[in-house]
């Protein structure tokens, strides 16, 4: 180990001066919901605030809406099931809300990093990843057309029709406000299904701005609209709605859970994309330098805020020093600070409930034998101050600490030791999520051994990617239900209906 000297934490908890006076955006001219074509009126409603993480600064004030504006919204909606689009229509939207999404990168990933706070270079990477999705989607409408059957069942002709499957609701996180939409929205515009979309109250303002852009595309009036306020009556309404045919949320399994006890007796369609608890194993014959590389980028993505990044990391035992020598260089490498100044790497946690989170996990690792290696114990910040926690590498870690068993969604780098082979995928797999997982080895057949044994829907090999368009991308166990991305996110928004005649 070259330095196992720790840092001092409270250096990262610098006294960010606001780089704004007061949040504006040439984007936005209307800072309230939208339905039916129209933005909403605010006159009168409730109001809650949104803050720059990094800050503490009150960027915005927005109306609050609930159960009867998102009613409003559902039913503005219903019409255009009466007419779904032409494909080529929908190929066209979603070129041009690409398209939209990249001529306004900068501003769109300035205001993702404002109430997010993750570096502006990775929002306006997200920016370019949820346009991605809609050119995707655009490629892809073939697979809805009319599909005829060879084998004429009965004599008949028999044709397959794919129908948008009814008003979708759409419920998204704050971890990536604008991706996260567009894996959403991407396959009901595709679909022909129109959305009604309810972001986190965290970061409502990139995808206001968004809906400023759609609604300069002239999409037919109810194809796509916006709530945001009372998340437990609109989430209610999404549930009960009898218009509303499929539920697709993003965010943690509680919430998942509590929406398909709602939606259970309306037979709705769910989506669900929740928690994860994503092993990150190295095996002895690893490429080291790879798999450290590969784990910066998994980890502190969005500030380790992502369901998909590497939340326990276990190596074996004949490796672990080089492995962790090569990761601590790495993290104090990381630059922590507001996310719109220059060289800026990781940004603060979302809230002061994710750095107690976060903190009381490092604690409970330390306390029961765990080492920092780096960054390490935090004091809270003060109320005026970015919620910012050091990136931590932890060593000595064991089963039965918190950190190994609980999402932590922050900067923190639990690193276990393992012997064998058969342990591990034992290991990897005691958990009730099975979203992501990666796997470093030179060894293909161990390679294949290891992963048709995991139960993660996803499993980077020699790669810490996350998703991407093309591919479907989704949870198993308590990791959620469906699919996003690929052909599979499309069909979550289609109801096939067959017609046989003579
Ligand atoms: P987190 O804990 O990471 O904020 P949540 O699951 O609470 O994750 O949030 C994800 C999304 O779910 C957000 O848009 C949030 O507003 C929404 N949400 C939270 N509670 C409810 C609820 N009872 N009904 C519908 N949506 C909800």
């Amino acid at each position: 180990m070259r330095d196992r000297q720790r840092i001092d934490p409270t250096q990262f908890l610098r006294d960010w001066s606001s780089p704004l006076a007061k949040f504006n955006s040439a984007l936005i001219e209307h800072y309230t919901g939208y339905a039916g074509g129209r933005f909403l009126p605010s006159a009168g409603k409730s109001t809650f605030k949104v803050i720059d993480p990094a800050s503490q600064e009150i960027l915005a004030e927005l109306p609050s809406f609930g159960g009867s504006e998102t009613s409003a919204a559902v039913e503005s909606a219903v019409p255009v099931l009466e007419d779904p689009a032409p494909l080529e229509t929908r190929a066209r939207w979603l070129t041009e809300i690409a398209r939209a999404h990249v001529d306004n990168r900068d501003e769109l990933g300035r205001i993702v990093t404002l109430e997010n706070g993750k570096p502006l270079a990775e929002a306006k990477g997200e920016i370019d990843y949820a346009a991605a999705f809609y050119r995707d989607a655009a490629q892809r409408l073939d697979v809805l057309r009319p599909r005829k059957l060879k084998e004429r069942p009965k004599g008949l002709d028999w044709t397959v029709y794919s129908r948008p499957a009814g008003v979708a609701g759409l419920i998204t996180p704050w971890n990536f406000p604008v991706a996260m939409l567009a894996k959403k929205l991407s396959g009901a515009i595709a679909a022909g299904a129109p959305a009604v979309v309810k972001p986190a109250e965290k970061t409502p303002l990139s995808c206001i701005a968004l809906f400023h852009l759609l609604h300069r595309l002239g999409l037919p009036p109810g194809m796509v609209n916006l709530v945001f306020g009372d998340a437990p009556a609109i989430g209610r309404v999404l549930c009960e709605h009898p218009a509303v045919r499929v539920l697709s949320f993003t965010g943690s399994t509680a919430v998942g859970k509590l929406l398909s006890a709602q939606a259970a007796p309306h037979l709705k369609r769910m989506s669900l994309e929740l928690g994860g608890n994503a092993p990150f194993i190295v095996f002895d014959d690893a490429d080291l330098d790879l798999a450290a590389d590969q784990l910066m980028t998994s980890k502190f993505r969005a500030t380790g805020q992502t369901c998909v990044c590497a939340n326990r990391v276990f190596v074996q035992d004949s490796i672990a020093a080089a492995f962790t020598d090569r990761v601590v260089e790495r993290v104090r490498a990381l630059q922590v600070g507001h996310g719109l100044e220059e060289g800026v790497t990781v940004g603060p946690l979302i809230d002061l409930a994710a750095f107690q989170k976060v903190s009381s996990l490092v604690d409970d690792a330390l306390g029961a034998g765990a080492q920092a290696l780096t960054g390490g114990r935090t004091p809270p910040p003060a109320p005026d101050k970015g919620c910012f926690f050091p990136p931590t590498v932890l060593t000595g870690v064991r089963k039965g600490m918190r950190i190994l068993g609980e999402e932590a969604f922050g900067p923190t780098v639990p690193i276990a030791r393992f012997t064998e082979e058969s342990e591990i995928v034992r290991i990897a797999n005691d958990t009730e999520y099975g979203l992501a997982a990666y796997v470093f080895t030179r060894d293909p057949a161990r390679a294949e051994r290891v992963i048709s044994r995991l139960r993660f829907g996803h499993v980077g090999l020699n790669s810490g990617t996350g998703p991407t368009p093309e591919a479907p991308f989704g949870g198993m166990k308590h990791s959620g239900l469906g699919r996003e991305g690929g052909e599979e996110g499309l069909l979550e928004y289609v109801e096939l209906q067959t017609v046989p005649h003579p």
